[in-house]
């Protein structure tokens, strides 16, 4: 046995140093060969020889790991009859009504009240991660997004100020294979910001109603357009860019602090930059575009379609790079491009054994079934999709009680490990591929104390700081 142990450990120290895990070292390195392949491929839906064959999305930027696989649908988010375009509204347009009708009237004006005391109350006594320079890092990095409504500013429906769509030239829009096309918004999106890209088809359900109190329709038209009462989408716009920025993983270490929370609304206004000028860039080559973050249409489920990752027990997106540690945006276009596929790492199965998010919630929010399902939580959920819903309006609260968002569900995320280290990528590798290992690997994440939040002051003392906070190549992309 100490033999095996010493041959274990002398594959581990070789391995140390690569950038990458290849498939054959993950086999040595949990030291079962082909006695691994032969279970796994009775466990697993997939067999390894199709694996070895299974094509990988991205294109030549976002190239996957051998571990991601393509599949035809997402692992969760079965939909029925109950499925239709979102008649609700968000939380927070919400929470007002729901907090007095719950706690009495004037609950929610006493909540917010508190809040206010302590914002000033915790900058005066220099509470850690709640301090003036803190406070201001989480306001000052929304700016960008807050600085345009949807549709207006750089969220335009419509040309801003290129000058060079062919039209006005009086050439023809750019063409190219749909293959070539999709890598060059890809090669685009990358340039100005994107951690992850891919190519979703138009599914017009994960559109909403209403968007800033007009209606969104699509119509028969060729230009988007932005009126008083409506916000109408080309139906000939049947792409959809999903773009993935990464948020910065120290910042989230300190949540649920104002200092943590700014790794979340630097990634809305990224998010901003990016898509405004993805838009701006589409239209150059003589095509629509319609930019949006959060806003007219859900995120989410165009990225799972797109390939950017799988449904979690967060009801939020996880990727194999860089687990929950993103936030998503997406831009509509009629130009003609490849689609992605969604994608199977074994994260959707991994919750159903994992649950540690919902164990490191503060407030009850996030759902402790095993398996996902229709249940909705309340009027903040569309209804009629497969996921583990969440009770928003509990998440809301804390955050009110806290001052700020809160973000520790994210940290806790084993998946969060952005980086080449072969450590990480084995773990990954092993969620994937050993399904039989996924407690043992849930109970290591926790051994190794991962998680756990950190001390705010230390974040102002860093130094070699990568711009954003984030290393754009420290992924496991190779
Ligand atoms: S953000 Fe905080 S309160 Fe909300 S679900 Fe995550 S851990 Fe819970
Ligand atoms: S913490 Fe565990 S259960 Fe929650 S999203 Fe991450 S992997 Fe899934």
């Amino acid at each position: 046995m100490m033999q095996q142990c010493l041959h274990r450990k002398e594959r581990i120290m070789k391995t140390q140093g690569k950038s990458t895990l290849s498939r054959r070292d993950f086999f040595q390195l949990i030291g079962l060969g082909a006695g691994a392949a032969a279970v796994n491929s009775v466990s697993h839906p997939m067999s390894i020889t199709a694996l070895a064959n299974a094509p990988s999305n991205g294109g030549k930027l976002f190239k996957r790991p051998w571990w991601v696989r393509t599949v035809d649908k997402p692992t969760v988010g079965a939909t029925n009859s109950d499925f239709q375009r979102f008649s609700g509204a968000n939380i927070g347009a919400l929470y007002k009504n729901l907090k007095d009708k719950a706690e009495g009237e004037g609950a929610y004006d006493t909540q917010q009240a508190l809040k206010n005391q302590h914002i000033a109350q915790w900058i005066k006594e220099e509470k850690p991660g709640f301090t003036l320079r803190d406070r201001t890092l989480y306001d000052g990095s929304w700016t960008i997004n807050r600085a345009s409504q949807p549709g207006e500013g750089i969220y335009s429906w419509t040309l801003i100020g290129n000058v060079t769509p062919p039209q006005k030239l009086g050439l023809e829009p750019y063409t190219a294979s749909p293959e070539e096309m999709a890598n060059t918004i890809k090669t685009v999106a990358r340039l100005y910001g994107a951690a992850l890209a891919g190519i979703a088809p138009m599914n017009e359900k994960y559109v909403y109603l209403k968007q800033s109190g007009k209606d969104v329709v699509f119509k028969d038209v060729d230009v988007p357009e932005v009126n008083d009462t409506e916000m109408v989408i080309p139906k000939k716009m049947k792409w959809v860019v999903s773009v993935a920025v990464q948020m910065d993983h120290d910042l989230f270490l300190r949540a649920p602090t104002a200092l943590g929370d700014a790794g979340a609304s630097l990634g809305y206004s990224t998010l901003g930059f990016l898509v405004s000028m993805l838009a701006e860039y589409i239209r150059g080559l003589g095509y629509q575009a319609i930019p949006m973050v959060n806003d007219t249409a859900a995120s989410i489920p165009f990225a799972i379609d797109a390939g950017l990752g799988e449904m979690s027990r967060l009801n939020r997106m996880i990727t194999p790079e860089f687990g929950p540690m993103v936030r998503l945006a997406k831009v509509f276009t009629d130009m003609p491009m490849a689609y992605d596929k969604p994608i199977d790492f074994g994260a959707a199965r991994f919750c159903r054994v994992c649950k540690k998010c919902a164990q490191a919630c503060p407030s009850g929010t996030l759902s402790f079934d095993t398996d996902p399902s229709f249940k909705t939580q309340g009027p903040w959920n569309n209804p009629g999709h497969e996921t583990w819903y969440e009770n928003s309006y509990n998440c809301y609260s804390y955050w009110q009680d806290i001052t700020t968002g809160c973000g520790i569900c994210f940290n806790a995320c084993p998946f969060n490990k952005a980086d080449k280290a072969w450590v990480h990528q084995l773990v990954r590798a092993t969620i994937s591929e050993a399904p039989f290992a996924d407690a043992l690997m849930r109970q290591m994440d926790d051994a190794f104390g991962y998680g756990t939040e950190d001390n705010p002051d230390d974040w102002w003392t860093y130094e070699n700081w990568p711009a954003f906070g984030v290393d754009s190549v420290r992924s496991t992309r190779s």
